[in-house]
C-alpha cells in the first residue's frame, strides 16, 4: 500500500473525551471515528488491524473444527419470547418496529437464532456434535458506553455454539473451544489469564472468561502465586479464617462525633481497621426483611455473594428512613447491637471469627468497642463468605495466597446445558429413536475489543506498539528524497516490490513529509519495522532499519535488513 493513496489521518491531540490509553491512541491514529455514543467508523487503518484480528480467529476456529456460518442481525421477538429474554434481558436489548408493526430486536447474542437453525437442522443424533460459529455485528444498548471499542453498543464479535447429545460431549467440546481459545489470544501476542466465571442465573455447568491483563481492566480477578487457580474477584471464595478467639475486653462506649467510617474510627481510636466492623443496611424479600450485612472495616461487600443467600435475590439497599426506623441511628453510626426492631444479621465468615470487635452504637456520635458474639448479641443469624477476596487471602485450592490483577474480558466460554434447547424444544433422536432434547456451549470473543484491549497492554509514549499479527502492516518503507532523486525513488520502489514479493504487507510511505513528522506517524500507528531509504544511505550501500521496541536506528546493508526482516 502506497501511503500517498491511503487515507491516514493522524493527530498529536491528546482528544480530552477518551480516558485510557487505547480509547486515545486509536482516535488519534485515525483507526475510529465516533459516529454516536458507542458506535464507531473503522477506517482503513482501522480495519485493517480488526480483520487481522478476525482471521487469526476464523483460522483457529476451523483448525478446531468449527464451521463458519452467518445469521441475521435483526431478529423477530416471537424467538425470543420463547426463551423469555424478550423481557429478561433488560435495557442492553435494542427493540424495533417494521412497518407493519411486526417487532424485532438488534441481536445483541445469537442463542435463539442458533437454536432456531439448530432445531430444524439436526434430526439425529448422527448429526452431532456439531460445532458453527459467526464472525458478526452485535449491538447491546449499554448504559455506559466508554473507552471506545472497549466497551461499545455496536461492536464485532466471533460466537460459536455447539449441539450435542449429552452433557459428555459438550464437556469434550468446551476444552476444545478452550485450548482453541488459549491458541488464538497467544497467537496474537496477548498476555492473558483464563478465569474460572460466575454461571450466573444459568447456573451449574462450566464457565471460563478470557482476560487480556492490564491496569485499566474493568475486572479484578484474584490469582493464586502458588497454583493456575485464577478467578474472577466476583466469584473467588474467601476461604474461611480461624476460630474465634475469647472475650478479653469490656464494652465501652467510644465517642466518634464526626467519625463515620471504619477508618476514621480506627485512626481515633489508634486500633488497626482489621479490629473494626462495617455494617451495610439491605433491604432482602419477606423472609429476611431488613439486613446488616457484616464485613470487617477492612473488607468490602460482594454483591454476587450476598444475592445467592436466602431471601436477598432481588435485595437492595435500605433507605435512610427505613435504616432509622430499624436501628434507630443515621449512616455511620449502624450496628447489630440493640436494634429498634427485628433485623436479620449476616455475617462474613471473617466477622463471625472476631472478638472485642469495634461497630457503630446505633446512637449518633458513637461506637461501641471491646463487642464480642454470645455475650453482648446473640450469633449471627447467618454467616457465610460475603466479601470481596482481598490481596494476601489464602488461594481457595489451598496452595499459595491470592494476589489481585486487573483485567480486561475478551472472551467467554461457557456450558450452556439445555437451557435454550428445552425452552425452544430443539430435539434430536438418539440411538432408540426417542427425541432428546440437545446440550448446547457456547463460546464468544470479543473482536474488536481485542483491538483496544492490544493497545493497553502495548504501548509507549510515542504510540501503539503492535504484536506483530495485529500490526496493520509487517513493515514501512519509508522515502527521503528531498530532491526527488531518480535513483532514490528507484531503490525505494524495489524494496518495496521485494519485501511485498517476499509475502510481506508492506506500506510505503511515499508521502514526501519531512522525516520528523513521517516517523511520528510510523510510531504512532505501531509499525513493527521501519526502513528508510535516502540517498545518503544509498551512498553508503545501506538502509536504515529501527523495530517499533528498539531504542536506537541501525545503518545494515541489504543482506542484514533481509536477514533482521527474517525473509533472508
Ligand atoms: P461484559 O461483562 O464486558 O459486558 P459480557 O459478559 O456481557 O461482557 P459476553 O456476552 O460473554 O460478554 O460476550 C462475549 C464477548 O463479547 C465478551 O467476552 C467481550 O469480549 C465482548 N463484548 C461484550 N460486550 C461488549 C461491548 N459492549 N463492547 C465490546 N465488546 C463486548
Ligand atoms: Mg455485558
Amino acid at each position: 500500500m502506497r501511503l500517498s493513496q491511503f487515507h491516514l489521518s493522524t493527530t498529536k491531540e491528546v482528544p480530552a473525551d477518551a480516558e485510557i490509553a487505547s480509547h486515545q491512541l486509536m482516535l488519534r491514529a485515525g483507526m475510529i471515528r465516533k459516529l454516536a455514543a458507542g458506535i464507531y467508523t473503522w477506517s482503513p487503518l482501522g480495519l485493517k488491524v480488526l480483520r487481522r484480528v478476525e482471521n487469526v480467529v476464523r483460522e483457529e476456529m476451523n483448525a478446531a473444527g468449527a464451521v463458519e456460518m452467518l445469521m441475521p442481525s435483526v431478529q423477530p421477538k416471537e424467538l425470543w419470547e420463547e426463551t423469555g429474554r424478550w423481557e429478561k434481558f433488560g435495557g442492553q436489548l435494542l427493540k424495533i418496529k417494521d412497518r407493519k408493526h411486526g417487532e424485532f430486536c438488534y441481536g445483541p447474542t445469537h442463542e435463539e437464532v442458533v437454536t432456531d437453525f439448530a432445531r430444524n437442522e439436526l434430526k439425529s443424533y448422527k448429526q452431532l456434535p456439531l460445532t458453527v460459529y459467526q464472525i458478526q455485528t452485535k449491538f447491546r444498548d449499554e448504559i455506559r458506553p466508554r473507552f471506545g471499542v472497549m466497551r461499545a453498543r455496536e461492536f464485532l464479535m466471533k460466537d460459536a455454539y455447539s449441539f450435542h447429545i449429552d452433557a459428555d460431549s459438550l464437556d469434550t467440546e468446551y476444552w476444545n473451544m478452550y485450548r482453541a481459545y488459549e491458541r488464538i489470544f497467544t497467537r496474537l501476542g496477548l498476555s492473558f489469564r483464563a478465569v474460572h466465571a460466575d454461571t450466573g442465573a444459568i447456573g451449574g455447568s462450566a464457565s471460563h472468561e478470557f482476560h487480556v491483563l492490564a491496569d485499566s481492566g474493568e475486572d479484578a480477578i484474584a490469582f493464586s502465586d502458588g497454583s493456575d487457580y485464577a478467578a474472577n474477584v466476583e466469584m473467588a471464595e474467601a476461604v474461611s479464617p480461624g476460630e474465634r478467639a475469647a472475650p478479653a475486653e469490656d464494652l465501652r462506649d467510644v465517642d466518634t462525633p464526626t467519625q463515620t467510617s471504619c477508618e476514621e474510627v480506627a485512626e481515633l481510636m489508634g486500633i488497626p481497621l482489621t479490629r473494626t466492623v462495617k455494617s451495610v443496611a439491605l433491604m432482602g424479600d419477606e423472609t429476611v426483611g431488613f439486613v446488616l450485612a457484616l464485613v470487617r472495616g477492612d473488607h468490602g461487600v460482594n454483591e454476587i455473594k450476598l444475592s445467592k443467600l436466602a431471601g436477598m435475590g432481588e435485595s437492595r439497599l435500605a433507605t435512610e428512613d427505613e435504616i432509622r426506623d430499624h436501628l434507630g441511628a443515621n449512616p455511620g453510626f449502624l450496628g447489630p447491637l440493640k436494634p429498634q426492631k427485628a433485623i436479620t444479621v449476616i455475617a462474613d465468615r471473617s466477622v463471625a471469627a472476631m472478638a472485642d470487635f469495634v461497630v457503630g452504637a446505633n446512637r449518633d456520635g458513637f461506637h461501641i468497642a471491646g463487642v464480642n458474639w454470645g455475650r453482648d448479641l446473640p450469633e449471627p443469624a447467618v454467616v457465610a463468605d460475603i466479601r470481596n477476596v482481598v490481596e494476601g487471602d489464602p488461594s481457595p485450592d489451598g496452595k499459595g495466597t491470592l494476589g489481585i490483577a486487573r483485567g480486561i474480558e475478551v472472551g467467554h466460554v461457557f456450558q450452556l446445558g439445555d437451557k435454550y434447547a428445552a425452552a425452544m424444544d430443539a430435539t434430536v433422536l438418539d440411538e432408540n429413536g426417542k427425541a432428546r432434547v440437545m446440550s448446547m456451549g457456547c463460546y464468544g470473543i470479543g473482536v474488536s475489543r481485542i483491538v483496544a484491549a492490544a493497545i493497553e497492554q502495548n504501548h509507549d509514549e510515542a504510540g501503539i506498539i503492535w504484536p506483530q499479527p495485529m500490526a496493520p502492516w509487517d513493515a514501512v518503507v519509508c522515502m527521503i528524497n528531498p530532491k526527488g532523486d531518480a535513483a532514490t525513488i528507484e531503490a525505494a520502489e524495489a524494496l518495496y516490490a521485494d519485501l511485498q514479493k517476499a509475502g510481506m504487507d508492506v506500506a510505503f510511505d511515499d508521502r514526501g513529509l519531512r522525516p520528523g513528522v513521517m516517523f511520528a506517524d510510523i510510531e504512532l500507528i505501531g509499525v513493527p519495522h521501519r526502513i528508510v531509504v535516502s540517498p545518503r544511505g544509498l551512498e553508503a550501500g545501506t538502509f536504515e532499519y529501527r523495530g517499533r521496541r528498539d531504542s536506537e536506528a541501525q545503518n545494515l546493508d541489504r543482506s542484514a535488513l533481509l536477514e533482521k526482516l527474517g525473509i533472508a
